[in-house]
C-alpha cells in the first residue's frame, strides 16, 4: 500500500465535515429570494455591464455560502431578461413560478434519472401528458432530452436505426457504411436537423432541402419529385422532416399530405415540433395539425411554449426498441450489467434504473426535467395550455391586423401560430436593399432603446421583423408598444436619411 493507512488522517480531524454547507436550504433560498422577486418586477437596467467584468482568477480561499449568496444576488440584477414581458425574440421565454420552484426541487430530490424514485414517476407522468397534448399515439416512447437540437438527433438516431436495419445493417454496432443517404427536409427545416446528419455520420451534406411555398410550408408535390428522383439514383432514403411551426415564420407544413407521400415510398416520417406542435391542443387548430399522428417520430420543446426553464426537450419515437438499438451503452461491470425496462415492483432505487433512458438517449446521468412539465400542467391543465396557446395566436393575430391596417407596415406572411413577419415600409421607399437597411436598424434601435425586443428573419428575400408571441408575461401592451416603436424608429431614419434631413445616415 503505498499511502500511509491512518484512520485519523489530520485533515479529518482538522475539519470533519466537508467544506461546502449541506443544509440550511430555506435560508440560503430566502437570501437570493428577494433579488428575484424584484428581478421578474423590475425593467432592464443597462445589461451590457455585466458583460464587462473581468475573469478573476480562481479563488484558494473561498468566502463562504453567505458572502457567495450576496454575490449571486448581485448577478441576478443583471441577468438574462428574456422573461420581461417585450422580449419577443427567437423561440425562447423564462420559466413560470411553477415550473422554477419544481426545477428546483428536481435538484435536490430527484438528482440521477437512471435510479428509480418519485420524480421518474413525474417524468413518465409528464411524458404522456405531453403526448396527450400533442395528440401522439398512446403507444409512443418519450424521453426528456436537453432541448430540440438533441431531441432532433434522438429521433433522426432512430430514424437511421431504422433505415440501415432494413438494409441488414446494425449501424450502431457497425458503424455507417458507404452510399448516398437522404435526409429530406424543407428549406426552412431548422439547422439542427443538419447538425444531428453530420453526428450521425451521414453528413450535413445528406439533408436535401426540399422547396417551400411564398408562406414557408414545405411542397408536397416537390417531396413526391425529390424522394421518386432519390430513388432512381439509388440514395438510400433515412427520413423526412416536416416542420410544426417552422422557426422564421411559424408555418404548419401539410403534415397529412407528407404522410401520405413518406406511405408511398415507405420513408420514416419525423415531425419537428420544437415550436409549434403543442399548439395542437387548441381544438381551433386541429386541422392545421392534421395527420400529425402518422408520423414515426416528434419532438416537442417544454422550454419553449410551455415555458418551463431552459433545457427540456422531448423526443417521441413509435418503437421504443428501435431508440434502444440506436443509443444503449451496452453491458459494463460497473453498471452492474445493462440498462433495461423499469421492473414492474420496485424495491430499491436500483431496480430497472427507471425505464431505460440511459439507453435510448446519449445521457448517462441526466437531471430530472419532467418535474417542471409535470408542474405546470398540474398547475394550469390542459385548458390552461390551450388558453395560453390561444392568447398568445390571439397576440400574433392582433399584431398582424395592427400591420396591415397601418399605412407604413407591411404584413410578410400569414401568421399560422404565434410568430410574425413583418417590415416598415412607407410609400417613399420602394427600393428592397433600401427597405431590408432600414429595417435591420429599427431591430438594432428597438433593441438598444425599448423594451420590446424582436428578432429578425428573411421572408421571401426580405429582411422581415420577427416577433414570437410564447411569452407567458406579454399583453396587448408590449404589441402596441412594437408597431408604435416600429414606426417611430423608421420614420426618424427616414427622415435622417432623406435630403431634407439632418444627413446623420444619407442614402
Ligand atoms: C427551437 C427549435 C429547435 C432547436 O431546439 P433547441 O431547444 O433550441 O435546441 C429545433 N427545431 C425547431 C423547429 C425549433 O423551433
Amino acid at each position: 500500500m503505498s499511502w500511509p493507512h491512518r484512520p485519523d488522517q489530520d485533515v479529518l480531524v482538522d475539519r470533519p465535515d466537508d467544506p461546502a454547507r449541506t443544509a440550511g436550504i430555506a435560508e440560503a433560498l430566502g437570501a437570493v429570494v428577494p433579488a428575484l422577486e424584484q428581478f421578474i418586477e423590475s425593467a432592464p437596467s443597462a445589461p451590457i455591464a455585466a458583460f464587462n467584468r473581468p475573469l478573476v482568477s480562481l479563488p484558494s480561499i473561498g468566502v463562504g455560502l453567505e458572502e457567495m449568496l450576496a454575490e449571486l444576488a448581485a448577478f441576478v440584477e443583471d441577468g438574462c431578461r428574456i422573461g420581461m414581458p417585450g422580449w419577443l425574440g427567437f423561440v425562447t421565454t423564462a420559466p413560470t413560478t411553477g415550473p422554477t420552484v419544481a426545477a428546483t426541487a428536481a435538484a435536490v430530490a430527484g438528482a440521477q434519472r437512471y435510479l428509480h424514485h418519485s420524480f421518474n414517476y413525474l417524468e413518465h407522468l409528464a411524458l404522456r401528458w405531453l403526448g396527450e397534448l400533442c395528440g401522439l399515439p398512446a403507444t409512443a416512447a418519450g424521453i426528456f432530452t436537453s432541448g430540440g437540437s438533441t431531441a432532433n438527433l434522438l429521433a433522426l438516431g432512430a430514424a437511421r436505426q431504422h433505415a440501415f436495419e432494413r438494409l441488414g445493417v446494425d449501424v450502431a454496432e457497425d458503424g455507417v457504411p458507404s452510399g448516398r443517404f437522404r435526409i429530406y427536409a424543407s428549406e426552412r427545416a431548422h439547422r439542427t436537423i443538419h447538425r444531428s446528419a453530420a453526428v450521425l455520420g451521414l453528413g450535413r451534406s445528406a439533408v436535401q432541402a426540399v422547396g417551400t411555398g411564398p408562406a414557408g410550408h414545405l411542397d408536397v408535390a416537390a417531396l413526391d419529385r425529390a424522394l421518386a428522383q432519390g430513388e432512381a439514383e439509388g440514395d438510400i432514403p433515412i427520413a423526412v422532416v416536416a416542420v410544426a411551426g417552422t422557426t422564421d415564420t411559424g408555418s404548419v407544413d401539410d403534415v397529412d399530405g407528407i404522410a401520405d407521400v413518406c406511405g408511398s415510398h415507405d420513408v420514416w416520417l419525423h415531425v419537428d415540433g420544437a415550436y409549434g406542435l403543442i399548439a395542437r391542443a387548441w381544438p381551433e387548430l386541429t386541422a392545421l395539425f392534421q395527420g400529425v399522428e402518422r408520423a414515426d417520430s416528434w419532438i416537442v420543446d417544454p422550454h419553449k411554449w410551455l415555458a418551463c426553464g431552459t433545457g427540456v426537450g422531448a423526443a417521441f419515437v413509435r418503437d421504443a426498441d428501435l431508440l434502444t438499438r440506436a443509443f444503449a451503452e451496452g453491458s459494463s461491470a460497473y453498471l452492474e450489467g445493462s440498462f433495461g425496462p423499469a421492473d414492474a415492483v420496485a424495491e430499491s432505487q436500483f431496480d430497472g434504473f427507471a425505464g431505460g433512458w440511459a439507453d435510448q438517449g446519449v445521457e448517462l446521468s441526466a437531471p430530472s426535467r419532467g418535474a417542471a412539465v409535470w408542474a405546470i400542467l398540474r398547475e394550469i391543465g390542459r385548458e390552461g395550455v390551450v388558453e395560453r396557446i390561444a392568447r398568445d395566436i390571439g397576440l400574433a393575430r392582433q399584431l398582424a391586423s395592427l400591420v396591415v391596417a397601418h399605412p407604413d407596415l407591411e404584413l410578410l406572411c400569414d401568421p399560422d401560430l404565434s410568430i410574425v413577419c413583418f417590415r416598415f415600409r412607407p410609400d417613399a421607399l420602394v427600393d428592397d436593399v433600401a427597405l431590408d437597411d432600414i429595417n435591420e436598424r429599427i431591430v438594432e434601435g428597438l433593441r438598444r432603446t425599448t423594451t420590446t425586443v424582436p428578432s429578425s428573419t428573411v421572408v421571401a428575400g426580405r429582411y422581415a421583423i420577427r416577433p414570437c408571441f410564447i411569452n407567458p408575461r406579454t399583453t396587448t401592451a408590449e404589441v402596441h408598444a412594437l408597431v408604435e416603436d416600429t414606426v417611430r424608429l423608421g420614420s426618424s431614419l427616414l427622415h435622417a436619411a432623406s435630403p431634407g434631413g439632418s444627413g446623420a445616415h444619407p442614402a
